[in-house]
């Protein structure tokens, strides 16, 4: 085990910054102040962060990219500068670095080589959207980005039909029809919420269920759907011998009783049936 006391050590940091998803004032005084004192700043796209820098007037150390395809070579480089006893920040091109965009393999890095990784929180897409949307909070289960193909996409989402959680996704303009369309055809009837611009002009929640919500027109911008999970999967509250009692005394015979607690369980039929006589037996 290892213990990181970030503000008692005197380590140098990697700072997580959050920045705005939209709206420039969700911009914290912290972010401003952390990304102001570090030796330099890592960033997806130096354009779009540039902007954000000058907006708040950070005077600031380097600004150099940190992307998927160059993680490797800048993950060593920003080692290097954290050996020299430098400060780095990373920030995305908006929420939180990591979330759907890139960082992960950095922290990892820099977590072996036990400097500290603080993240400095901000605007999120994702909470933002959950919050609002009206369907249950918690537990819930954070996807990201769908896959682009139909097959692999159904296919991703058959693997969570059955889960419980509230389930959310990140999708783009373009794709959002095919994504709706899937998401009804493999999870069937549910609520759905679709919140896209958040924190801009534009803002619009969109509440409804999967079938209302199939073809939309006029649907701009980046966008976050909050899927309902699957209420009606059974969730056994006895054990097998108890539940099959509790079936027989209700008037099932042991047959009926054995072929229901299989379907309601996902069980093989032999199972439950095997259960059932060696219950039989220690009576
Ligand atoms: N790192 C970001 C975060 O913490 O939320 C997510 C980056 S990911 C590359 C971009 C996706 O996030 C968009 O396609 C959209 O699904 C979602 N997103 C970002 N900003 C948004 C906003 N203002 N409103 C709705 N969704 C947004």
């Amino acid at each position: 085990m290892k213990r990181q006391k970030s503000f008692i050590n005197d380590q140098p940091t990697l700072y997580l910054v959050a920045t705005p998803i939209g709206n420039l004032e969700d911009m914290t005084f912290r972010a401003v102040k952390i990304l102001g004192e570090v030796d330099h700043i890592y960033c997806e796209d130096t354009r779009v962060s540039g902007k954000l820098i000058s907006h708040f007037n950070i005077e600031h150390g380097s600004l150099r990219n940190y992307h998927d395809h160059n993680k490797e070579m800048k993950s060593k480089e920003i080692l290097e500068l954290l050996r020299a006893n430098k400060n780095i920040a990373l920030i995305s091109d908006a929420g939180y670095p990591l979330i759907s965009d890139p960082g992960y393999y950095l922290i990892r890095e820099v977590i072996k080589e036990g400097y500290n990784v603080v993240s400095i929180p901000g605007a999120s897409a994702l909470l933002n959207a959950l919050v609002v949307s009206g369907i249950t909070p918690h537990p819930f289960l954070f996807y990201g980005f769908l896959d682009q193909k139909e097959t692999k996409r159904e296919k991703e989402l058959a693997s969570f039909k059955d889960y419980k959680e509230t389930l959310i996704f990140y999708e783009s303009p373009h794709r959002i029809n095919k994504t709706m369309n899937s998401i009804l055809k493999v999870m069937g009837e549910r609520k759905v919420v679709i919140a896209r611009e958040l924190t801009k002009k534009f803002e619009e929640i969109l509440r409804g269920t999967t079938s209302s919500m199939q073809d939309i027109t006029d649907i701009k911008g980046e966008m976050v759907i909050i899927l309902e999970g699957n209420n009606d999967v059974y969730t056994p509250t006895m054990s097998i011998e108890d539940e099959l009692t509790l079936l027989i005394s209700e008037g099932l015979t042991s047959k009926e009783a054995i072929k229901k607690v299989a379907k309601l369980r996902n069980l093989p039929k032999n199972d439950v049936y095997q259960t059932y006589h060696q219950n039989k037996e220690k009576e």
